[in-house]
């Protein structure tokens, strides 16, 4: 595995590649590997005939009070995990080599950026969507990977990829849970001992609004219990139901729900979501 932190070296390597009738398989990350990562990098090795990683953290997706300056930096510890999954490439950019013309866009999300995440993040999707967009114009993949832990942020690089990227595939790839059921994350590690302990209850909650759901509760009164309960250990940010395919209301024509959630332990910011269908 070969670590490229230019442009140029990452594409004369990926040329040949595909020169070679190669299809390259992308998984973009912000580094801090854990498990959820590498379950996107071990579903693309059976994909495509080389992978590519980049480790990224994008100062354009934190507001001006959010945790870019602690961000979680272990590259030498991501290095070591990725050459175990034997990846064909990581891509490591300076801030200049990702954007050289400065940090403003011209690429906006739609209104789904603006609910759920959005509303507490203001302008947080538009530098995800700026930055996988700038990747994708780098690598230039056949598929690129992102795992359903992030549900919001997969739609909307799925609209803006339809839209720039047709060509690409993405594919996306389920929640990675500690055995306590926690969802894998970079900012766990935020977490305290005794932080530590209470946060399954996160996803307990979850599960217990999928059974009210299936068991014919109104959203209102599942997403009311819900959002009790938790507030027992944390504060809430969101919770809601949703139609998956949209992030809009439940309607008759709904196929799949999202259960989403977002809520706070301390300082930490922590996200976590449901997907089934209907029934
Ligand atoms: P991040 O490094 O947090 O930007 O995440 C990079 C990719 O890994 C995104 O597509 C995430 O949705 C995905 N990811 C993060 N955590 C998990 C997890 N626990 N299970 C599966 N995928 C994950």
């Amino acid at each position: 595995m070969k670590t490229h932190t230019t442009i140029q070296s990452l594409q004369s390597t990926i040329d040949s590649w595909r020169s070679q009738g190669q299809r390259i398989a992308f998984v973009p990350t912000m580094g801090g590997l854990h498990d959820g990562h590498l379950s996107l990098v071990d579903f693309a090795k059976q994909k495509a005939d080389k992978i590519v990683v980049s480790v990224f953290v994008n100062p354009t997706q934190f507001g001006k009070n959010e945790d870019f300056d602690q961000y979680p930096n272990k590259l030498e510890q991501d290095i070591a995990l990725l050459e175990q999954h034997q990846i064909d490439g990581l891509y490591s950019p300076s801030v200049e080599q990702i954007y050289p013309q400065g940090l403003d866009s011209d690429i906006k999300v739609s209104e789904v950026g603006d609910i759920l995440c959005g509303a507490s993040r203001p302008g947080h999707f538009d530098g995800v969507v700026q930055v996988v967009h700038r990747l994708f114009e780098i690598v230039k993949p056949s598929i690129a990977i992102f795992g359903q832990k992030d549900y919001q942020q997969l739609l909307l690089i799925t609209q803006m990829a339809t839209q720039y990227f047709p060509e690409i595939e993405l594919l996306s790839q389920p929640t990675i849970r500690e055995q306590d059921g926690l969802a894998m994350s970079t900012r766990n590690q935020y977490l305290s001992i005794d932080e530590r302990k209470i946060v399954p209850r996160l996803y307990q909650v979850l599960l217990q609004a999928k059974q009210d759901y299936l068991d014919n509760a109104l959203v209102e009164v599942l997403t009311n219990r819900a959002k009790n309960t938790l507030s027992e250990d944390f504060k809430v940010d969101y919770f809601e139901a949703l139609d998956a395919n949209t992030l809009k209301q439940i309607t008759d024509n709904t196929s799949k729900i999202a259960i989403l959630c977002s809520v706070y332990l301390g300082s930490t910011r922590l996200i976590d979501n449901i997907i089934f269908n209907k029934g």
